[in-house]
């Protein structure tokens, strides 16, 4: 039986397979979303995999350590991403259901709160419609009459998607990594030195000393990708501060939880949210990038400016909730590439490298897909798809896909 939050750990002095010096057929470094999935894929696919974090699987450090994510189908007419989605959604409830973890997947429906001319929405309709997701558009005052908590202001239209909704971040991802070790993987809490050298890489080493051989190795290390390979990717990944606020209900009201509160987005003004769970508080975040940070020394803090412009919107949107109270928050970060599109494709100079991330604030819900793709490529040796492709990181930032 597999705890509910704490990883098998194999600690310093505590690795026998990685201490004989034993070789892997893939070492995953970094056990946030996408390292954990692509392990799971791996894993399962029959090959032998160490999967390697320095601070523990969806860490508070993390980009994925957050307490949720939103899952959405729709991505204006990025199709790639909605079909990504689709997939993912299916992959994340086998596996939650395979782990006896259902909840953390709660369908609450995702509400697009559109402007009279948004092309964003419209596409997403076009791009639903075509690709056969469940959802509807809904006019202004059937959004009033469904969702009368909100005052909807200059919002003119919706698009509901029922079957969408939000996963309990770092829980899932602990179950993911968790289900990787169930399958046989290895996992080793340590923090990796950056590779060297060019052609094959045999071996990685730890801050420890200890080196892990492999085949193939996957460095999925999120916002320390810069770190890692700063001449490589130094420039084109920029990890944000975000922050992240939960607003404290009013005592049995019930209208800010689902199923009568959907997660809403609001692309115009930025910010989106996740109804109150588990009495964890009503969720608001602004989507817009912040300043750099540094994810190991970054004091997560919320700053003061941030906290009233939630408060103001929140006051203004859900009218109701004017004076609630911030019970809790977050300070995470982004590790957004130029535009938006994920990084997946071998290292340049490292032929047996995979660099893996550039989440870029959407990324969470992709995780299954993206561990899927990575996990395919490294079987059949084909090329990335180019939006992939390190060639299409560019060093100034031109946001494209939300
Ligand atoms: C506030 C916020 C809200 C978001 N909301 C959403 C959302 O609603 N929906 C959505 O789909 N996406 C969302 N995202 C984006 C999504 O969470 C991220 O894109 C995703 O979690 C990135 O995962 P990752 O595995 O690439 O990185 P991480 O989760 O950061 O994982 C990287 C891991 O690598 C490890 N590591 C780093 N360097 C080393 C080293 N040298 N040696 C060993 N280990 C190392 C770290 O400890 C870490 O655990 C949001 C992000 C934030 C910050």
């Amino acid at each position: 039986m597999l705890g509910t939050t704490l990883m098998p750990r194999r600690g310093r002095g505590q690795a026998p397979a990685v201490a004989r010096g034993a070789t892997f057929d893939v070492a995953v470094v970094g056990a946030g979303v996408f390292g954990s999935w692509t392990a799971y894929h791996l894993q399962r696919g029959g090959r032998r995999v160490a999967l390697i974090d320095a601070y523990g699987p969806a860490n508070a450090r993390g980009s994925s350590g957050g307490q949720s994510r939103v899952i959405r189908m729709g991505y204006g007419d990025q199709e790639i991403y909605t079909r990504w989605s689709m997939r993912s959604l299916e992959l994340w409830k086998a596996l939650l259901g395979q782990a006896a973890r259902p909840t953390q997947f709660q369908a609450a429906g995702v509400l697009w709160l559109a402007r009279e001319q948004d092309s964003l929405a419209t596409k997403t309709l076009e791009t639903l419609g075509r690709l056969g997701v469940r959802h509807e558009r809904l006019e202004r005052h059937q959004l009033a009459a469904r969702w009368p908590q909100i005052d909807l202001g200059p919002i003119a239209w919706g698009i509901h998607e029922p079957d969408s909704g939000f996963l309990m971040a770092f829980h899932v991802v602990q179950t993911v990594a968790q289900m990787a070790v169930a399958e046989g993987a290895v996992y080793l809490q340590e923090g990796v030195r950056p590779p060297s050298g060019r052609g094959e890489l045999a071996t990685l080493t730890t801050h420890s000393g200890r080196t892990v051989s492999a085949r193939t190795f996957v460095l999925a290390c999120g916002p320390w990708l810069p770190k890692l390979l700063p001449d490589l990717l130094g420039e084109r990944i920029f990890p944000t501060r975000q922050e992240v606020f939960y607003f404290g209900v009013p005592a049995g009201d019930e209208r800010f939880q689902s199923p009568a509160m959907p997660v809403w987005v609001d692309f115009a003004e930025e910010i989106y949210g996740i109804p109150d769970f588990a009495g964890r508080g009503f969720k608001v975040a602004p989507d817009r990038h912040g300043p750099p940070i540094d994810p190991d020394s970054l004091e997560r803090v919320p700053s003061a400016e941030t906290m009233a412009l939630v408060h103001e919107f929140v006051g203004r949107r859900f009218p109701a909730l004017k004076n609630a109270p911030i019970v809790a928050s977050e300070v995470c970060q982004y590790e957004n590439t130029s535009n938006g599109d994920f990084l997946i494709d071998r290292h340049p100079e490292l032929s047996n490298v995979w660099l893996v991330g550039g989440g870029s604030g959407h990324g969470f819900k992709h995780g299954p897909a993206v561990g899927e793709y990575v996990a395919a490529r490294i079987a059949d040796g084909k090329p990335v798809e180019a939006k992939f492709s390190l060639a299409t990181k560019a060093k100034v930032q031109k946001r494209a896909v939300f």
